[in-house]
């Protein structure tokens, strides 16, 4: 039966309050989508732990099957199952009985809960206060979908790999922005009529009356606008940290900054745009420093330490993707 007749045949019965009927109809109705991204994320985030063992040390993500890091015992399928292994088998292995780290489940968590995020981002849940629920996913949101949830599956990997052995592999950063790229393509196909456009002087039906057909100076159509403003971001984010980057160079004689972390920016900018890249830096930055003065107050690192500076730019990416179009809205009605 429907949820929705479900429900109304309770509130017709007297058996449920409207208004808690209401409020279950939306929750269950996100449910049903949002349940399902959570246990596909939780399938993905066991493939990136693979990745993330593997990916830094230059070995196939395929072959072998995955294996103890202590005995090197082929890891059974039952005790392979994202989450439930890890606490059934009480963080040990079944073999040797050594630890088995507790970033598997995080990651696992991490990219579950993303997938259900990246699922609140794309649909639109609208609830009239009579009649079912409506759920819409048009192809923009789609597509948002594919993008938000490979994004985030990549992020959140590159976080861990620079956190654990200061690498940023390229199979993530340059493969991501140009899938980043295909999909903003895909998504240029989608457009409205007239949507994106550039335009040199805005409409203005005015200027002769009756003129409905004035559509303004036309200097990029929507595609061209959407596809060309992407990769000017990319080049314009890297070129941005390659600055910094010679800029330290020439200071302090020192490399500061790895071509990761410039990968890293532009892939973030391929999938999300400039703005939200240059929110991601900013935050990054914040974060890596506010780290690198709780290790120095701890006498734990000097001018030397080498930081991960790509965990805090891919936290960055990961805020951004979630905050940053309200929050780049709210900058800019400041000015
Ligand atoms: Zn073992």
């Amino acid at each position: 039966m429907p949820l929705y007749a479900w429900l109304d045949a309770h509130v017709q019965d007297r058996s449920l309050p409207p208004r808690l009927a209401l409020y279950l109809n939306a929750m269950l109705t996100a449910l049903a989508f949002e349940l399902p991204a959570f246990l596909l994320g939780l399938l993905f985030g066991s493939f990136l732990n693979v990745c993330i063992s593997r990916l830094p040390a230059h070995q196939s993500i395929s072959k072998p099957r995955s294996h103890c890091p202590h005995c090197n015992t082929t890891i059974r399928w039952y005790d392979n199952i994202p989450l439930i292994s890890w606490l059934l088998l009480r963080a040990r292995c079944r073999d040797c009985k050594q630890p088995i780290s507790w970033r598997y489940p995080a990651v696992e968590l991490a990219v579950g809960i993303w997938f259900v995020a990246a699922t609140d981002l794309s649909i639109q849940v609208v609830h009239p206060s009579t009649g079912p629920a409506v759920v819409t996913l048009t192809a923009a949101g789609v597509i948002t979908l594919i993008a938000l949830i490979i994004l985030g599956f990549l992020l959140i990997g590159l976080l861990v790999m620079d956190w654990q052995t200061h690498t940023l592999p390229d199979a993530f950063t340059l493969t991501g922005t140009l899938l980043a790229f295909v999909l903003i393509c895909a998504r240029a196909v989608f457009l409205g009529p007239h949507e994106d456009e550039l335009l040199l002087h805005g409409r203005n039906p005015l200027t002769s009356p009756g003129n409905v057909t004035d559509r303004g100076n036309v200097i990029l159509t929507g595609p061209e606008h959407l596809v060309l403003g992407r990769l000017l971001a990319i080049v314009a984010a890297a070129g941005i940290l390659l600055l910094i980057r010679f800029a330290y160079q020439q200071l302090r004689h020192r490399e500061g900054l790895g071509l990761g972390d410039v990968k890293l920016i532009a892939m973030i900018a391929a999938f999300l745009g400039f703005w939200p890249a240059v929110l991601a830096l900013f935050l990054g930055s914040i974060l890596c420093s506010l780290y690198a003065l709780t290790l120095l107050l701890r006498r734990r690192a000097d001018a030397l330490t080498r930081l991960p500076l790509g965990t805090f730019l891919a936290i960055g990416g990961l805020l951004a993707a979630l905050f940053g179009t309200p929050l780049i809205a709210w900058y800019s009605s400041l000015l």
